[in-house]
């Protein structure tokens, strides 16, 4: 750059002295610098739409790990995830970039967590340890930087990240890279935890109501296009006012979390599994016909019956399901659908409950027309 204008064509000494000033004031320089760092900003701008639309957040940690491997291998790296609402505390570590076993202990994590509810900016790790006095104790992690995850709901989390492998310290730009890439991660790990509570129920871990009736207008419109057959199951617990009533809300609560736990086990993959409301379920069975909606259903019924809440010291408690089941019809809602499952659940309830139903369409709703016709005129 430099000899062009020394050796070259430039003629006017006013332009090589102004260029000379500048060189030699450092301006060159900065305007290098800076060049570089738009250069960077750039690939963190397109990394970072990458990362926020990931669907999980071990595919997001997968990105972070790749996008690292560009530039340097930390000795350690360790993200500690908490999800708002108490859930569980997760955590990924990697040594030299690889997956390991280590574990972040967590007392440790939490004094760190203390230090970002007041300063919630990256720090490196001495003056972390400085400002609260000896500790945390992340001997073995050889940690250079600690970044806070940071969202609308506060901290989700930290990442830890060790010294380098080989090329000595961090530069500015690459502490830089590493702070900002974690603000986003923030971003996409916020985004879906939120994503998954809207979609789940948070007494049972399910998904929700809506949720379900969206993947069953799927699974419909994936029945007409392969022709493939499927079938949605309506279950409700026999008596719960009355198992309420006589063990309390409490354990009433424990039976829905156990029922959710033996629903999802008697699942295959594919199929979805949702509370409906209070001690109502669904289930979308997929690729089954009529034989295997019916065995699966029979499967859960009998999964039920032998499941056992333990509720406190009192003897282990149980409960009894009933449910309908309605293969899927391409050309009724979703709602319809339900309803349908919901008549042969009914008729499950009339005959005795802890049992199920199959919905034929036409014989059950003459059957249930029968039935009403009857009732008024018994009124009568
Ligand atoms: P049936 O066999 O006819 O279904 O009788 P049932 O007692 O189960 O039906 P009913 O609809 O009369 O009562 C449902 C009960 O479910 C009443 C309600 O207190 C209870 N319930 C609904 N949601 C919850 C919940 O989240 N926790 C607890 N503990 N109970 C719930
Ligand atoms: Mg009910
Ligand atoms: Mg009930």
């Amino acid at each position: 750059m430099v000899n062009n204008f020394e050796s070259g064509q430039a003629s006017s000494p006013d332009i090589l002295s102004q260029y000379n000033l500048l060189r030699d004031s450092g301006a060159l320089e900065n305007l290098e610098a800076m060049r570089r760092e738009n250069r960077e900003l750039d690939r963190l701008i397109t990394d970072a739409a990458a990362l926020i639309s990931l669907p999980s957040v071990p595919l997001m940690l997968d990105f972070v790990i790749d996008k690292l491997l560009e530039r340097f291998i930390p000795e350690f790296l360790g993200f500690v995830i908490e999800p708002p609402r108490g859930s569980r505390i997760s955590q990924f570590c990697y040594r030299n970039l690889k997956p390991s076993d280590e574990v972040i202990p967590l007392e440790s994590y939490r004094q760190l967590r203390e230090f970002f509810m007041s300063k919630p900016y990256s720090a490196r790790f001495e003056t972390i340890r400085d400002a609260i006095g000896g500790f945390p104790d992340l001997d073995g992690f050889s940690p250079e930087m600690v970044f806070p995850l940071m969202g609308i709901g506060g901290l989700y989390g930290i990442v830890v990240l060790g010294n380098k492998v080989v090329g000595g310290d961090y530069t500015d730009l690459e502490r830089m890279y590493v702070d900002r890439l974690t603000r986003f991660l923030a971003v996409g790990i916020q985004n879906e935890m939120h994503h998954h509570s809207s979609i789940t129920d948070p007494k049972t871990g399910l998904y929700n109501h809506d949720f379900f009736v969206r993947r069953l207008d799927e699974e419909k419109a994936r029945c007409a296009r392969h022709g493939n057959q499927a079938a949605v199951l309506m279950l409700d617990v026999d008596h719960f006012k009355r198992f309420n009533d006589n063990y309390g809300h409490m354990a009433g609560d424990e039976a829905l979390e156990s029922l959710a736990v033996t629903l999802k086990g008697a699942m295959r993959t594919g199929d979805a599994v949702a509370r409906f409301g209070g001690e109502e379920f669904c289930v979308l069975a997929v690729d089954c016909d009529e034989q295997g909606a019916m065995e699966l259903a029979e499967r859960i019924r009998e999964s039920v019956e032998v499941m056992r809440i333990i509720h406190g010291n009192a003897d282990a408690l149980s409960v009894t399901v009933s449910i309908g089941v309605r293969m899927l019809d391409h050309l009724l809602d979703a709602k319809r659908l339900i309803d349908d499952a919901d008549k042969a659940l009914y008729s499950s309830k009339a005959s005795g409950r802890n049992r199920c139903t199959f919905f034929r369409p036409g014989f059950l709703g003459r059957a249930m027309l029968i039935r009403t016709v009857k009732a008024g005129a018994e009124k009568r």
